[in-house]
C-alpha cells in the first residue's frame, strides 16, 4: 500500500472515542448500562411512527425539520425559528466548534466534562483547556480564571457526564457574567429531564432567551429514548442559528430521526414513566453500592460513578473484567482520568439487579 496522505497538525493527537457497546447481534445477550441511553426502550409512540414512515424511506427528509423543531417550541415555548436538529448533539458540538474556533483558539470545559469537547476542539485544531473541578463538581470560579484572551468556547454539561453533578441555576448565571461577551457558552443540557424537578436548576433556556452568546444543547438519546436514530437540537440567538445552518448538511437529521422525534416529543406519558423510573432506581442502586462501601458519587443524571478500593484484584478495572465476563457492560473511565471508578447506568430493573448481584459477587470473592 503506498503512504496515505499526512491530516492536518492535531488530528493524530486526538485519541477516538471509543463507547465500547452496541455492536449489532451483542446487544440481545449483553446487558449494556454503559452508554447512558433511556432505560424503556423506546417510546410506542415513536416506534408506530417509525413503521408508518417506512414507505417514504425513498425520499430526502425535509431539510429544516420543521414539524420537529415546532413540537419542540410548542413543549417548552420556545421560538422554532431559533432551534436547530443535528445528527445527536454531538453533530451540533462538532458544528459549533467547527463555526466558532479554530487553530490558536481555547476552548474551555470542566475536567471530567463529556469527551467530545477536547476531541471536538482538536478536531478543529483549536487547544481544550480542562479547569480543575472541585469534589467532581465544576467549580465556576476556576472555571473563570482559565478564561484567557483566546478562549473562544466554554462548554458546561449541566448535568455533567460522567460526575452526575449539576450547578445551580445562580452558578450558572455567575459563569455567563464572568465570560467577556464574545466568548460563546454552550450549556450541554443532555441530562436535563432527569434534573428538572430541582428548583435551583436550569437548562438554561432563560440565559438563551437574554444573551446572543449563550446555547443550550438537547438529545433525544437519553430520556427519549432514541439515542440509534441519532438526534439533538440547539436553542440559540437568532445570528447562532443562522450559523448553524450555514455549516449544517442540508439533511443532517434523518426522516426517520424526525418523525420518531415529533411523536417521542408529544408522548408525555413516556417521559414521565421514564422519570419515575429513574427516581425509584438512581436512589435504590446508590444505597445499594454504598452499603456494599463503594463511594457513589450523588447524580441528577441516569447514571451514578461509582468509586472502587485500590485494593489489588478489587480494583475498578478488576470490577469492569468481572462484569463482563458475565455479560454485564458498565462504563470504563479511563479516558477520563477517573480510572478507580466505573459508571454504571440507571437502565431496565432485572439489568440493574443483575449488575447489583455480580458487584456483591465480586467484592466477597
Ligand atoms: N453531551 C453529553 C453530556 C453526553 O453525555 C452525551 C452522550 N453521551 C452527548 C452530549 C451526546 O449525545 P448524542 O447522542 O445526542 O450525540
Amino acid at each position: 500500500m503506498s503512504k496515505a496522505p499526512v491530516p492536518r497538525p492535531g488530528i493524530l493527537d486526538i485519541a477516538a472515542y471509543v463507547s465500547g457497546a452496541n455492536q449489532i447481534g451483542a446487544t440481545v445477550t449483553l446487558k449494556q448500562l454503559s452508554s447512558n441511553e433511556g432505560a424503556l426502550g423506546p417510546s410506542p409512540a415513536a416506534m408506530a411512527a417509525l413503521t408508518a414512515m417506512a414507505g417514504e424511506l425513498h425520499r430526502y427528509p425535509d431539510g429544516g425539520s420543521t414539524a420537529l423543531r415546532q413540537a419542540l417550541a410548542k413543549k417548552h415555548g420556545l421560538d422554532a425559528a431559533r432551534i436547530v436538529c443535528g445528527a445527536g448533539s454531538d453533530e451540533l458540538i462538532a458544528l459549533l466548534l467547527k463555526s466558532y474556533a479554530g487553530p490558536g483558539d481555547e476552548v474551555l470545559y470542566s475536567q471530567h466534562g463529556f469527551l467530545m469537547y477536547p476531541i471536538g476542539a482538536k478536531a478543529v485544531g483549536a487547544t481544550p483547556v480542562a479547569a480543575p473541578e472541585t469534589a467532581l463538581r465544576t467549580d465556576v470560579d476556576a472555571m473563570l480564571a482559565a478564561v484567557t484572551p483566546r478562549t473562544r468556547v466554554v462548554f458546561l454539561a449541566n448535568p455533567n457526564n460522567p460526575t452526575g453533578s449539576y450547578i445551580s441555576a445562580a452558578e450558572v448565571a455567575r459563569l455567563h457574567a464572568g465570560l467577556p461577551s464574545d466568548v460563546l457558552l454552550i450549556i450541554d443540557a443532555a441530562y436535563a429531564e432527569y434534573a428538572e424537578g430541582r428548583n435551583d436548576y436550569t437548562a438554561g433556556i432563560d440565559l438563551v432567551e437574554k444573551f446572543a452568546n449563550v446555547v443550550m444543547l438537547r438529545t433525544f438519546s437519553k430520556i427519549f429514548a432514541l439515542a440509534a436514530l441519532r438526534l439533538g437540537w440547539a436553542y440559540c440567538s437568532a445570528p447562532v442559528a443562522d450559523v448553524l445552518n450555514r455549516v449544517r448538511g442540508p439533511f443532517n437529521v434523518s426522516l426517520a430521526a424526525q418523525v420518531a422525534g415529533v411523536a417521542a416529543v408529544e408522548d408525555s406519558d413516556f417521559l414521565a414513566r421514564s422519570r419515575a423510573h429513574n427516581e425509584a432506581w438512581l436512589p435504590w442502586m446508590t444505597e445499594k453500592l454504598t452499603a456494599l462501601g463503594l463511594s457513589v458519587a450523588p447524580s441528577a443524571g441516569n447514571f451514578i460513578l461509582v468509586r472502587f478500593p485500590d485494593t489489588p484484584g478489587k480494583t475498578a478495572a478488576d470490577a469492569w473484567a468481572y462484569l463482563s465476563e458475565r455479560g454485564v457492560l458498565i462504563r470504563k473511565m479511563h479516558s477520563y482520568g477517573l480510572a478507580h471508578s466505573l459508571r454504571i447506568s440507571i437502565g431496565p430493573e432485572e439489568e440493574l439487579q443483575e449488575c447489583l448481584r455480580l458487584i456483591t459477587e465480586f467484592l466477597a470473592a
